[in-house]
């Protein structure tokens, strides 16, 4: 047969079926798995090619088929699943990160992750650097002999900045780091870093992978030796993905593509339409030509992804009133949801922050950042034109 496109294998990859020969995914929910005898038990623990189950912290046939799907689509070896995002990431730092290491990561990164960067790797001795996703050309400068990493998030939760990975990926060659890029925003279905150059891809799956907004998961793939390495600091450290979350994710997946065209559809529709309104000072969205970097979006994204923001003239003041007066749309932290969601990071998961704080990682007063469902776009209009009415 052909070589399977990848929205065909994101439907079709299936590792495992029982006796009953069932078409959809099974779901394996037991903690561990039997031996027939005393020596094939024994061998089990022996084994290195971890080809047999032995307990679902360190395998699970369901996870198994997730971490297969997510690794094929993003044209990866092999990788790990995990609990949550923040486990994926965190165990991407700690498995490759030391004492006396360093670090380097945009600024423009998930608040959870900038929390691990500056509050927790320093306390084991691990340095980092911080650099605007606007200024890549910053970055040659703050590499040191310890630099192991450089991290990036591409488009960048909530300011949608983009950097070139093609570009970072190079630099990092040179000088022997690992490119670690959060896909989260985009999926594999709209970019593969890995394609660029990129060392390790990881994910929260929370958002557009599940698409429903039902269960938490994380994921990383990447080379096969580096994903070994992850694989053994979760087996031992036990962020594992529960397989019930594996098999949502899984069963998900198989709607990635139809879901993100739509997502993607409806945002760029609400980008176009919400330019020029009297009370918006700016709209962001990849595939608008006014993105700073709009070129390349265009070249390593294969549409603009499902999340647009704007920035409303009233600030703080307007950005409430918005939030308050939404009819359909829900008010709440996730994104990446079937449902379109509004959030005000000002006032909400950034209200602890300084001013000055909030605008290093692009965070201005009046920013609103929509996560475009899959509802008729239609009433995502009306709803958000009625709300700027009032804001
Ligand atoms: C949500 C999110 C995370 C964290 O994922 P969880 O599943 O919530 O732990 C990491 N990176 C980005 C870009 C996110 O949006």
């Amino acid at each position: 047969m052909a070589k399977q496109r990848p929205d065909t294998k994101a439907i079709r990859i299936q590792t495992k079926k029982t006796a009953q020969k069932e078409h959809s995914t099974p779901l394996f929910l037991t903690s561990s798995f039997t031996y027939d005898s005393a020596e094939d038990m024994a061998a089990a623990f022996t084994d290195d090619s971890l080809e047999v189950n032995i307990y679902s912290r360190f395998s699970n046939p369901t996870v198994d088929e997730f971490i297969t799907k997510i690794a094929a689509l993003e044209g990866a070896e092999d990788g790990v699943a995990t609990g949550t995002g923040m486990a994926a990431i965190f165990a991407t730092f700690m498995t490759f990160l030391s004492k006396g290491d360093h670090i380097i990561s945009a600024s423009a990164v998930f608040g959870s992750t900038h929390t691990i960067l500056t509050k927790y790797l320093p306390k084991w001795g691990i340095e980092y650097s911080y650099f605007d996703m606007n200024k890549p050309e910053t970055i040659t400068a703050l590499i040191k002999p310890t630099t192991r990493m450089l991290y990036v998030e591409t488009p960048s939760n909530p300011g949608l900045d983009i950097i070139d990975i093609e570009f970072v990926a190079a630099l990092c060659r040179q000088h022997h780091i690992l490119l670690v890029v959060d896909n989260c925003f985009a999926t594999p279905a709209v970019q593969q870093p890995i394609k660029y150059g990129a060392d390790l891809v990881l994910h929260s799956a929370t958002k557009f992978i599940d698409g429903q907004g039902r269960v938490l998961g994380g994921v990383v793939v990447g080379k096969k030796e580096l994903v070994r390495q992850l694989y053994l600091f979760v087996r031992n450290t036990g962020p594992s993905m529960s397989p019930f979350n594996a098999w949502v994710l899984s069963k998900s997946l198989e709607t990635l593509y139809i879901r993100m065209d739509r997502h993607a559809a409806s945002a760029f529709e609400l980008a176009k339409q919400l330019q020029g309104h009297a009370k918006i000072s700016a709209v962001k969205y990849p595939f608008l030509d006014t993105h700073p970097q709009y070129v390349i979006a265009k070249k390593q994204m294969s549409n603009g992804g499902g999340i647009v923001t704007f920035e409303l003239k009233g600030g703080i003041e307007s950005g409430r009133k918005f939030l308050n007066a939404l009819k359909m749309i829900s008010m709440t932290n996730n994104l990446g949801d079937s449902r379109t969601i509004a959030s005000h990071p000002a006032s909400t998961t950034h209200s602890k922050l300084t001013e000055q704080e909030r605008q290093a990682v692009g965070i201005t007063p009046g920013l609103i950042r929509i996560s475009a469902g899959l509802e008729n776009v239609d009433d995502i209009l009306a709803d958000i034109f009625q709300a700027l009415d009032k804001s």
